[in-house]
Formats: structure tokens, C-alpha cells, sequence
């Protein structure tokens, strides 16, 4: 019976192999927030429906057959989510991440919760790329980006595909230019920057839910998106935040003008870590 059921699993890689979710949460995509204050992290009621959406992906991920899902705080220092209301099955990523994103763990998926999309998609609910204040605009290859395409392509690079996003509509449509097949919940549409029409929590609990446990079907059809190398990274900062003098002096650096600075890497990793030192 033990010699059987080690033929079995060394026959069946993908039956030895966990399936683990990785859920990297925000809070500008989370349905019912539409101001700039309600992402405040100590936020009450965002931090409600924030963690009602994760723990509805959660229980969807895990209906649908994935083994454990580990859920970042990714929403502004990590300080949103706590292990007191969390789905008890799920467990809590706490703190910054290194410039990996901590993809060499090589999880089955990765999926978005709370997702917001890109600085200047108009309609796009309080849309920024890593920064409202800080940054104008991020081109990947030449290509306007922010978290989706940046954390889609990390996980690429280390061949984790992405199978879900919740979020307005505009992250929605985001995600499913680089990876049609994904599901997508959409929570809200946007008008404006800070108008917009959302479901109520628990109609956004459903469709997460129900798209979470569509999406560990995917893991295995879904291809990890990946960005070809030699990458570069363009980052245009907003004008109160001009390079400092010594901005050219970076490692693989090259500034383009005041507010501008490119970085080139051989990967998406390399590009990023150079971004991300100081
Ligand atoms: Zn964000």
C-alpha cells in the first residue's frame, strides 16, 4: 500500500504539490470605497469590507479545491488586516516584501483582491501606480503600468500565473488585457476618480466568492504572463518630487529628465531590484 502510494504521487507531481494561493490585498478596488479617506488603514468600515471580500475569496479558493491561500496586506504598510477576523483556514503575510515579491516560494496562482488600476485610466476608482502622490507614471518596455502588470509579471517570472482580480472595472479590464482567461469580480464602476456605483457587501461577497472558486481550475490552462527581457523600468515622479542630484548615479540608471529616471535589467526581477534599492 506504501510503495503504491508513493508510485502514485511520484507518477502525479501535480497531486504531491500544494496548491497555494497567493491573495495580495488593496483597498482602493474594495467595493463601497470610493473616497480618498476611507483608505485610511484604521479605517473601520474598509477594514470590514476589506476583510469580508478576502475571507469570500477565501472560502471560494478553498471550495474550489486549492489547499491553503496566504494573504498579503499589501494596502499601505501593511497595517489593514489582522488574524482576528480573518478566515480562520488563511493564513496572514505581515510587512514589506523584498523586491521578489516573495514569488521564489513558487506558489500554484496568485490572485488580487481590493485591486485598483493604473494611474491615469479615467473611470479608474482613485487609480495610481504604487503612488498617488508620488508618481505621474510607470512604463514597463515602454508600456504605462502599475501593480497589476508588475506583480502579473514578478509572478511570471518565477512561472505563477494569475487567475483572479477583484476590483472596479477598470482593474478588471487591466488584468484581462495581459490575461483574458482570468476571472475577474467587478465591484463597482467607476464615474470619476471619486465617484462611483458599487454593489452592496455582501452582492461583492458573492461574485468573489463565486469567481474564486471558478479560478483554481484555471491553475494549469492559465499561462504565467511574462515580459520579455531586457526590461526597462520608467519612472516619471509627480513635480514636487523631482530626482535628488545624485539620482544618476544608480546602478543601471539613466535620468531622462528632472522627474524621470529609467532603469534596465535583464529580467523583470533585475529591473525592479534596481528600482527598489537606495
Ligand atoms: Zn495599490
Amino acid at each position: 500500500m506504501r510503495l503504491t502510494l508513493y508510485l502514485l504521487l511520484l507518477t502525479c507531481p501535480v497531486w504531491a504539490q500544494k496548491k497555494t494561493i497567493f491573495l495580495i490585498t488593496d483597498a482602493e478596488g474594495v467595493g463601497g470605497v470610493c473616497r480618498q479617506e476611507q483608505t485610511e488603514p484604521k479605517d473601520q468600515e474598509m477594514r470590514q469590507l476589506l476583510t469580508g471580500e478576502i475571507n469570500a475569496a477565501v472560502e471560494g479558493f478553498l471550495d474550489g479545491g486549492a489547499d491553503e491561500v496566504l494573504v498579503w496586506d499589501g494596502h499601505d504598510g501593511s497595517q489593514t488586516l489582522s488574524t482576528l477576523t480573518i478566515h480562520p483556514k488563511a493564513r496572514l503575510l505581515m510587512g514589506g516584501l523584498g523586491a521578489s515579491m516573495l514569488f521564489e516560494r513558487r506558489f500554484s496562482a496568485v490572485a488580487y483582491v481590493g485591486q485598483h488600476s493604473k494611474a491615469n485610466i479615467r473611470g479608474g476608482i482613485m487609480a495610481h501606480s504604487y503612488s498617488s502622490l508620488g508618481i505621474q507614471n510607470m512604463l514597463l518596455n515602454g508600456k504605462p503600468v502599475g501593480e497589476i502588470d508588475v506583480i502579473a509579471a514578478m509572478a511570471g517570472h518565477f512561472g505563477t500565473p494569475v487567475i483572479m482580480l477583484s476590483g472596479d472595472q477598470a482593474a478588471a479590464n487591466e488584468l484581462r488585457e495581459i490575461v483574458p482567461d482570468a476571472e475577474v469580480a467587478v465591484v463597482k464602476e467607476g464615474l470619476g476618480r471619486y465617484t462611483c456605483i458599487s454593489l452592496s457587501a455582501a452582492a461583492a461577497r458573492d461574485l468573489i466568492r463565486e469567481a474564486a472558486r471558478r479560478s483554481v481550475a484555471r491553475i494549469g490552462t492559465i499561462k504565467p504572463y511574462t515580459v520579455p527581457g531586457p526590461v526597462t523600468l520608467q519612472v516619471e515622479y509627480t513635480t514636487r518630487n523631482s530626482l535628488p542630484v545624485d539620482a544618476g548615479l544608480r546602478t543601471g540608471a539613466e535620468v531622462l529628465d528632472d522627474r524621470t529616471i529609467r532603469f534596465r535589467g535583464k529580467d523583470i526581477l533585475e529591473a525592479w531590484r534596481l528600482y527598489r534599492s537606495r
